[in-house]
């Protein structure tokens, strides 16, 4: 009796639909995603209305502007997303997967946030910025994805994307290393500066640190000088939207160092001065720091 020969060969990649089965099986809401990786148009009773740009049928009731919509289909991107297998294996979903190009998820409807690098220079910020977490590698950056769920903002920095409640990440594997808890750095990211609160100058909260001669209890130091100076040229290289910028900066050294307690007058001056040569008054750096404080609870 002859046997057929065996052909060594790779396992054949899963097809979107099966991918799309076994995530959602793990608990991630899928939606497929047709050619161009943008997911599938409405169908014709969702499509826009012309006249008011709204969906036509008002939107699924997940959504913003929640609506009534119960459409079988894929429709909607994000809000369509699911990991009921009798939805994603059903006949209307069937067309969308043959058509599908990749899978996509809904990072907020499983309770996980992306942070999508975009590039180089992204990623190495986030290198330097972010805790360690799960990474999984995209055509020209990286994926961080942290548990626990927030808003999404695009470009809060360049090419820095924050991929979490309404919103699709694409899948592109399970990536390695252990999901971290969502840090404040990163939730701070996608905080616009609160109105100004205008306080007497005295009233700037500072730490009882001993100036300089500190240890980091939980950094070292260069870690901590790593981050005054990435604040500082992430100032001087703003173009655009400065005031948010300060804020900003201000609020991610604070989200890292604001509790540990080893800042000194040194770094917040390094810091002031740096936004004081791009047209920012002193008074506004103190507002700025303050309102930063009291966002974080500091
Ligand atoms: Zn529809
Ligand atoms: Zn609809």
């Amino acid at each position: 009796m002859t046997q057929p020969a065996v052909i060594r060969r790779d396992p054949p990649a899963l097809s979107p639909l099966r991918t799309a089965l076994e995530l959602a099986a793990a608990g991630l809401p899928v939606l497929p995603l047709r050619r161009g990786k943008v997911p599938f148009g409405n169908c014709r009773t969702c499509a826009k209305d012309p006249r008011t740009g709204r969906a036509a049928c008002g939107g699924r009731p997940n959504m913003k502007d929640a609506g009534p919509c119960q459409c079988p289909g894929p429709c909607h991107a994000w809000a369509a997303a699911t990991t009921d297998p009798s939805v994603i294996a059903s006949p209307v979903w069937a067309s969308a997967w043959r058509e599908a190009v990749t899978v996509a998820y809904h990072p907020g409807g499983a309770g996980l946030t992306v942070v999508d690098l975009d590039d180089t220079a992204a990623v190495t910020w986030a290198r330097q910025t972010l805790p360690a977490t799960r990474i999984v590698p995209t055509t020209r950056g990286e994926h961080w994805i942290y548990q626990g769920a927030m808003r999404s903002v695009n470009a809060v920095r360049d090419g820095i994307d924050i991929k979490s409640t309404m919103a699709y990440a694409r899948w592109l594997g399970p990536g390695t290393g252990t999901t971290a808890a969502l840090p404040d750095v990163v939730r701070a990211l996608a905080v616009k500066e609160p109105p100004t609160v205008r306080s007497a100058p005295q009233s700037i909260a500072m730490p009882a640190w001993a100036a300089g001669e500190r240890v980091c209890p939980h950094r070292t130091p260069t870690y901590l000088d790593r981050g005054i100076a990435m604040a500082e040229q992430r100032i001087t290289e703003a173009r655009s939207a400065i005031h948010a910028t300060v804020y900003r900066a201000f609020l991610a050294v604070l989200s890292t160092h604001g509790r540990c307690g080893c800042l000194t007058e040194a770094h917040i001056a390094r810091l002031f001065t740096a936004a004081q040569a791009k047209g920012e008054s002193a008074r506004h750096c103190t507002d700025a720091w303050t309102n930063a404080r009291t966002t974080l609870g500091l």
